[in-house]
């Protein structure tokens, strides 16, 4: 980064505009050089060095959301070459370094994901073969589906962000599953999803049913017991395929937005702002030079770098961090979340417990300014990433029940549509997943009666605190 900084000095000083412009596509270039040669070289080595945690899962998810915060850093400091691309009256530069910015949502994560690869490998972890499959079967996916994919009114459901998008996206997911996935990006968050919560998309409702934690019921549910009759009474699934415009990699999301903007005097006051931070010239006057000029630039999205607190949901008081979170560090929003599952012999065929699994969750961390304030102060993003943490799993974006939870996923995506339509006696309704198993008890109205029973003389026992009937969760994840 230093570098670019340096050579932002050097445009502003030079008098000829044509040794501005030879230096930003000097910059370009090595970029894309830096990055394709990233991608192309073992990097068996850099993360040897470089993993300093203890095993596979917190080395993989650091080194994952080490890229992260990499990777966001370069787009900072392209916000800032495109400012002074734009202050030297060069819009088509301007327009090359917003596309390189595109690029870099997707490049940057995926290179993320292959370090994570060689993180787990290295210490140790085989190849989960299940993963791969998912993995390669999603590639495949964006390849043939997402260019094709239309809505009501034949407009794109998932119109590409940059040109050729979803071929380089699924050449990209292919060259990782064909290295072996032993580390799964249980953050993943596929355009395909569910957009929105529902009870039968949390796994604790099917653990509560299974363990007969009704105070889980108490806490979450009260009147569930009681009011439900049959499967016609639950509300409808949320709808699937919301994503209205691709900006984020499906994998370790940076969570940003793509702002295009004219003479947005928002705009005005975060290069304003920017200034000061990069110790740009102060005889510069931005605001008056980007008058009347259009430009893309990319943000944080406000709805995923919320305050970490603000996340955690009103029946939930059991927050999973101990202590206050220093200020400059209470944020969501891009990090990685990984999971790792050996093999063992299934005693219960689909049961998701007869695996073993670690799961493990870091992230970016850094500051702005000598009185530290969160990255995303300015909205606009910025090179301000100087650390990877690692973080509580119930704190990462990882949605309930993980993205590679494989049973869980073909739960979700193939045996909850029919049971909506026709409850547990329809045909995709498999009594070989434990979930599904878990629904034929909750049809049977003596399961029911007996959980009110139990909560009229002792739901006073059910405890806050703790326990796995309480609301604080936090069990549903290995580490
Ligand atoms: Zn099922």
């Amino acid at each position: 980064m230093k570098t670019m900084l340096h050579s932002i000095s050097i445009i502003r000083a030079g008098k000829r505009p044509q040794r501005g412009q030879i230096m930003i596509f000097a910059i370009l270039a090595l970029v894309i050089l830096v990055f394709v040669a990233l991608w192309n070289f073992d990097l068996h080595k850099i993360i040897a060095v470089k993993a300093i945690s203890q095993n596979a899962g917190d080395s993989a998810a650091l080194a994952a959301a080490r890229w992260q915060g990499q990777t966001l850093n370069l787009i900072g400091d392209l916000n800032i070459l495109q400012a002074a691309a734009l202050m030297r009256g060069e819009p088509e530069t301007a327009a090359t370094i917003a596309d390189l910015q595109a690029r870099l949502c997707y490049v940057g994560p995926m290179i993320g994901l292959m370090a994570a690869q060689q993180a787990a490998k290295n210490n140790g972890i085989y190849v989960n073969t299940d993963f791969t499959d998912r993995v390669r079967d999603h590639a495949l996916t964006v390849r043939t589906f997402y260019p094709l994919a239309t809505g009501p009114s034949d407009q794109p459901l998932f119109p590409e962000p940059f040109p050729d998008a979803w071929a380089e996206y699924s050449g990209m997911i292919e060259a990782v599953a064909a290295n072996g996935i032993a580390a799964a990006p249980d953050n993943a968050r596929f355009y395909t999803d569910y957009g929105g919560d529902h009870t039968l998309l949390d796994p604790d409702f099917y653990d509560a049913i299974a363990g007969r934690y009704w105070c889980w019921f108490y806490f979450n549910h009260p009147g569930l017991l009681s009011s439900y009759s049959r499967y016609t009474d639950w509300p409808p699934l949320p709808p699937t395929f919301t994503l209205a415009q691709p900006i984020n990699s499906e994998f370790f999301s940076l969570d940003l937005v793509r702002l295009d903007l004219t003479d947005d005097m928002a705009v005005f006051e975060v290069m304003d702002s920017l200034r000061e931070e990069r110790g740009l010239s102060s005889t510069l006057i931005i605001a008056t030079n980007l008058t009347g000029v259009t430009a893309a630039w990319y943000a944080y999205a406000p709805d995923r770098w919320t305050a970490w607190d603000a996340i955690s949901p009103t029946n939930n008081p059991s927050f999973p961090l101990a202590g206050p979170v220093r200020p400059e560090y209470n944020y969501a929003g891009a990090d990685a979340a990984i999971r790792i599952q050996s093999t063992v012999p299934r005693r219960s065929p689909g049961a998701p417990s007869s695996t073993l699994l670690w799961s493990a969750a870091a992230k970016p961390f850094g500051s702005l300014g000598s009185e530290p304030q969160r990255p995303d102060a300015a909205g606009l993003v910025l090179p301000a990433f100087h650390d990877v943490r690692l973080i509580p799993v119930d704190a990462s974006s990882a949605p309930a029940g993980g993205a590679f939870n494989i049973a869980w996923r073909i739960h979700i995506e193939q045996h909850l549509p029919g049971y909506m339509q026709s409850g547990p006696q329809a045909s995709s309704v498999d009594s070989s997943c434990g979930y599904c198993r878990q629904l034929i008890t909750w049809e049977d109205p003596s399961f029911r009666s007996g959980g009110r029973s139990w909560l009229a003389s002792n739901s006073n026992t059910c405890d806050v605190a703790g326990g796995p009937g309480s609301p604080g969760g936090g069990t549903r994840r290995g580490h």
